[in-house]
């Protein structure tokens, strides 16, 4: 599928905001319903490994059965459930999905939480816990601002889809991946929400991890001569990727999405320190804008590598690429864009267009072809954290977002 055909998609649809249906809409969110529904969700321990989400799923399920969506829950093991609920339109018109995930990372140390982790507790306006903000601030704003559309009457068309799921926190194969690939999920938009202040992620960097192993001749460290020293040959590595490939990066810029990065994160290699070592590695995490691929990075730093170590006798480079994903980004000029921008003048907020830091969900319906935006609330500083937290004032923001995208894009126009 072509560029053009994913971004234009309803590219003439109308989605501009009628002020007195954004008021019916908003009025229908209830702040108190809110910060208990966030706080029910926090209480329920998801933690992932090993990633259970059948209760918190259920009482996510709870909510919009009682709203009147009709819910599928599915899952491709019994513990990792995900749910999809539709609230159907009156007529024909895009399908807008909304999606963030009910799985969280362990606590750590328990004793470095200043609240209990799994309390939900309010202090100063936020609520603390694990997960408080990644994700279940975005999972209670969707889920809110969905039911809101529904109590509110005001007419629509197309579809609005509010999917919750497990399993994001490794990589969303039996999540968001699952419910995508096999068909759950029939959607011409999708806004993921992860923790970006409210403000609209048109994508995020792609991933391309390399392993870069040296060879070398083993022998004993007492007669280095008979040898060839791998750890030495992985320096000339190190060393060329830095003065080479660093400053090529740097120069591989992106309007919202930064620069292309590599950095190596873990190093091996020896295994006595009486014996010169035959073999070293490196692991190079690198991260990739739209335009490169995972086999173009791993051919790049080969190259790089068996340049570094051409000179020494008995050295030899191999690369291996444990997996990778491609960069996603969205045209701001789609119709989800356009509605999720008149969303955020409507509530008299900056319209800021930036990229998400790291990998979401979005991946897996922009592999589908559908245009994916990510906004949410909450800082991401706070994720993965001790004492997450979130701001109970965002999460209404960010409620009222997500209400009125979905009414812009979806809404009838002067009734
Ligand atoms: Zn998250």
């Amino acid at each position: 599928m072509s560029r053009e055909q994913t971004t234009g998609r309803f590219g003439d649809r109308d989605v501009s905001i009628d002020p007195a249906q954004a008021a019916r809409v908003l009025a229908q969110i209830d702040r108190d319903e809110l910060v208990a529904f966030l706080q029910a969700l926090v209480r329920v321990p998801s933690v992932n490994p090993p990633g259970d989400t059948r209760e918190v799923i259920r009482v996510v399920e709870e909510k919009l059965a009682a709203a009147g969506f009709a819910t599928l829950v599915v899952g491709p093991t019994p513990e990792k459930q995900n749910i999809v609920a539709t609230l159907q339109g009156q007529g024909a018109g895009p399908r807008l999905a909304f999606n963030a995930h009910v799985d969280v990372v362990p606590i750590g140390e328990e004793s470095a939480w200043e609240h209990p982790p799994f309390g939900g507790e309010i202090h100063d306006g936020c609520v603390y816990g694990r997960g408080a903000g990644d994700d279940k601030a975005s999972v209670t704003a969707q889920v809110m601002a969905a039911i809101a559309l529904a109590r509110s009457g005001v007419p629509f068309d197309g579809a609005l889809l509010v999917t919750e799921v497990a399993d994001e926190e490794v990589g969303g194969a039996a999540g968001a991946g699952y419910i995508v690939q096999n068909g759950h999920v029939q959607a011409d938009f999708a806004i993921v929400g992860e923790q970006t202040f409210g403000q609209i992620c048109v994508g995020e960097r792609g991933s391309a991890p390399v392993k870069v192993t040296v060879f070398g001749k083993t022998g004993h460290a007492a007669t280095p001569w008979k040898g060839v020293n791998a750890i030495e040959g992985i320096a000339r590595v190190i060393t060329a990727l830095r003065e080479e490939l660093w400053p090529r990066l740097a120069a591989r810029t992106h309007p919202f999405l930064n620069q292309s990065t590599a950095t190596i994160s873990m190093i091996e290699g020896g295994v006595k320190t009486n014996v010169i070592p035959d073999r070293a590695s490196i692991h190079v995490d690198r991260r990739i804008l739209p335009g490169e691929t995972p086999e173009r990075v791993v051919a790049e730093i080969r190259e790089i590598a068996e340049r570094a170590i051409a000179d020494v006798p008995g050295l030899r480079v191999e690369t291996s690429a444990p997996g990778g994903r491609l960069a996603i980004e969205a045209d701001p000029q789609s119709a989800v864009g356009r509605a999720l921008r008149a969303a955020t003048r409507q509530i008299g907020k900056e319209v800021v267009l930036t990229g998400f830091f790291a990998g979401t969900d979005g991946k897996h319906f922009a592999s589908a072809g559908i245009p994916t935006l990510i906004m949410g609330p909450g800082d991401p500083a706070t994720a993965h954290t001790p004492n997450e937290w979130v701001g109970i004032d965002e999460v209404v923001e960010a409620t009222q977002l997500y209400a009125l995208a979905a009414l812009a894009l979806l809404g009838r126009k002067g009734r």
